[in-house]
């Protein structure tokens, strides 16, 4: 067993191409919360120092001091959070597609790929926050001109950190902010010796939140049972017809909700398009037509759901009156 950390830092770089959706996801996390992590209100993990831009009191040099230090080694252990999806500097005479700060020397802007270059080699753990870093996401979808990619195409699916951990992917488009706390608790736990090594499936997700399909927690799992499907929105019903996803997408946004648990696409009427899916969004697109498996099970079930439908109701009718023995009719007529 490796000697367990005391104090680590979390190295955030938003300079991917992303729109910052992950960062600002993440202030709405309650299980963990951000403060609940860096005031230390949680025993037993290392003390954490958070270092993103977006979220930062310093900026300039003060701020990115502490990167310059941790590509030299300086400083205690990191884990290196990845937001945005990774360009391909090498597709282009000229200029370059993303960069995060200034070189002290040259004033020039240094390249994120040269960060990672520089940061993912000393890194205790390297996380992708989001489905862009992850997969590369919206930015990477077909015709972009940037070539970008997703960081284990960039470091290598099988790469690991120095401390023997491979990348870990936490997509969604933005992330769920309770799935990222999380797994960044874990890894704080991991690092305090008090977990075994994160579990994590074929695309490097965290298993136990990536596990399930939208479709087996979703509220709305009765109406499709039932073949009972909305032909509009606004309705309550399953929305599959309207182009939901969930029955075959990995997530877990309808039992955990968005915040506090609450909201989450279709609970909330909004169709699962498959963002936390490494095929996000080329093989969902067009959004808004019906997944074309859907078509064929949807007809199956609305078959079978709608004998169901009627039996229930006719058991349901049945249960939503009083037994016969408690009607007072009898010791009215009695009395009268
Ligand atoms: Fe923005 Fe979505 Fe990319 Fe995150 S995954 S950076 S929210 S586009
Ligand atoms: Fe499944 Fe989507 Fe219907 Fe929910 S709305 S039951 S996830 S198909
Ligand atoms: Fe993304 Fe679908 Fe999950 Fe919503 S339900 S977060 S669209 S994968």
């Amino acid at each position: 067993m490796t000697t367990p950390i005391q104090q680590l830092d979390v190295l955030w770089i938003t300079a991917g191409l992303g729109c910052d959706g992950d960062t600002i996801s993440i202030t709405a996390a309650t299980q963990p919360s951000l403060e609940d992590l860096v005031l230390g209100a949680i025993p037993g993990i290392p003390k954490v120092n958070f270092h993103n831009p977006v979220l930062a009191f310093e900026t300039g040099d003060d701020f990115i001091g502490r990167f310059h230090g941790a590509a030299g080694g300086q400083g205690p252990p990191f884990i290196l959070v990845i937001e945005g999806s990774i360009p391909n500097e090498q597709n282009k005479q000229e200029g370059y597609w993303a960069g995060f700060g200034t070189d002290r020397q040259t004033g020039q802007p240094i390249l994120t790929c040269d960060w990672i270059d520089r940061l993912a080699g000393e890194a205790w753990a390297v996380v992708a926050a989001g489905t862009c870093a992850a997969y590369g996401g919206i930015h990477a979808m077909q015709g972009n001109p940037t070539g970008c990619m997703s960081l284990a195409d960039y470091l290598g699916w099988k790469w690991k950190s120095k401390a023997g951990i491979p990348i870990v992917n936490v997509p969604g488009c933005p992330v769920l902010p309770d799935n990222f706390m999380e797994v960044l608790l874990y890894l704080l736990y991991q690092a305090a010796g008090l977990a075994p090594s994160i579990p994590l499936d074929q695309a490097l997700r965290p298993k136990w939140l990536f596990g399930q399909t939208v479709h087996e927690g979703c509220d709305r799992g009765g109406y499709y049972e039932q073949g009972d499907f909305a032909e509009q929105y606004g309705a309550p019903q399953c929305i599959v017809k309207l182009g939901c996803w969930g029955p075959v997408v990995n997530c877990n946004v309808g039992k955990r909700g968005w915040i506090n648990g609450i909201g989450g696409c279709p609970n909330v009427g909004g169709i699962c398009i498959g963002c936390t899916m490494p095929a996000f969004p080329d093989k969902f697109m067009p959004f808004m037509n019906q997944p074309p498996g859907s078509l064929l099970s949807s007809h199956a079930v609305s078959t079978y759901g709608r004998a169901i439908k009627a039996l229930r109701n006719f058991t349901q009718n049945s249960l939503n009156q009083e037994p016969e023995r408690r009607r007072p009719t009898r010791r009215l007529d009695d009395t009268g």
